[in-house]
């Protein structure tokens, strides 16, 4: 995939939830367009793996493990990343969970868990970011992974759905309240996406039925998302805030 070697030159971008996946993906396509980058999971070993990979690439990296869904730990995840590159220009809000679950047997605890880390985490992210780039007076750009879940009903997911569209919600009111300070707010909704998350359901033969018929590019890969993150997060998105990019091959239209 090409890249735009210094699109990020000199500038400052955490994404969480960067240890595997769609933000590892988002990590590397960053670092790899100039940036530094914090990566970040709950688990320090997985964190510092992934920033391996990125300095054995030649980039920049930073691992800070903390849990999204905790205040503390994000206030140390912003304070560590000034410390270490001195200021905050891109915070990617990634990290999310997921879990299949009839709506008829939802318990409590999985319902919170699933909002504590896919809406609060981003409320709790996007404000330390934003007051941040305030306080910098630079600006800024906080980009928030979706899903296409938040757009339609999803079946045996009704707590990550809500979740998800939650996250479209808050994208909207924060791009609002913060672009007269120019940060700019928007969120990518990926279709499904070749990651551990979906592996379990990726395998079910229903389902691959599911993505012959609705998904006519097939299942996406995580460097799909990634380069659309490396575009609205740019300056070539200047012009664009409070929006949502589907990037699902096609599944929303069929
Ligand atoms: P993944 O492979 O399961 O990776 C999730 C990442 O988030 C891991 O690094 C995980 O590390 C981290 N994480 C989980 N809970 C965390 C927390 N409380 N605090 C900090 N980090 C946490 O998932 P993915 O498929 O790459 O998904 C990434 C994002 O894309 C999620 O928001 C997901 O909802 C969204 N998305 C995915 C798909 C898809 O088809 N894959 C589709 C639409 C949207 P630890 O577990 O070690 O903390």
């Amino acid at each position: 995939m090409n890249h735009h070697p210094d699109r990020f030159k000199g500038k400052v971008a955490v994404v969480t939830g960067s240890s595997r996946g769609i933000g590892k993906a988002i990590a590397i396509r960053l670092a790899a367009e100039g940036a530094y980058v914090v990566v970040n999971s709950r688990k320090q070993a997985d964190a510092d793996k992934a920033a391996r990979d990125i300095a054995a690439a030649g980039g920049h990296a930073l691992a800070v493990a903390a849990d999204v869904s905790k205040a503390a730990d994000v206030h140390a995840l912003l304070a560590a990343t000034v410390r270490k590159f001195k200021r905050l220009d891109v915070f990617v809000n990634n990290a999310g969970i997921f879990e299949m679950k009839p709506f008829l047997q939802l318990d409590e605890a999985s319902f919170d868990r699933m909002l504590a880390v896919g809406v609060k985490g981003v409320y709790l992210c996007g404000q330390a970011a934003a007051r941040q780039m305030i306080a910098q007076k630079t600006g800024g750009n906080i980009v928030n992974i979706a899903s296409i879940a938040g757009l339609m009903a999803c079946a045996n997911a009704a707590h990550y759905g809500a979740a998800k569209a939650a996250v479209l919600s808050l994208t909207k009111t924060m791009a609002a309240e913060l672009a007269h300070s120019r940060i700019r707010v928007n969120a990518i909704a990926p279709g499904v996406i070749d990651t551990d998350m979906v592996a379990g359901i990726v395998k079910d033969p229903s389902f691959k039925q599911t993505i012959a018929t609705k998904a006519p590019f097939g299942i996406g890969k995580p460097e799909d998302i990634a380069a659309a993150v490396a575009y609205i997060a740019s300056d070539d998105a200047r012009y664009v805030t409070g929006e949502t990019l589907v990037v699902d091959g096609g599944w929303t239209i069929f």
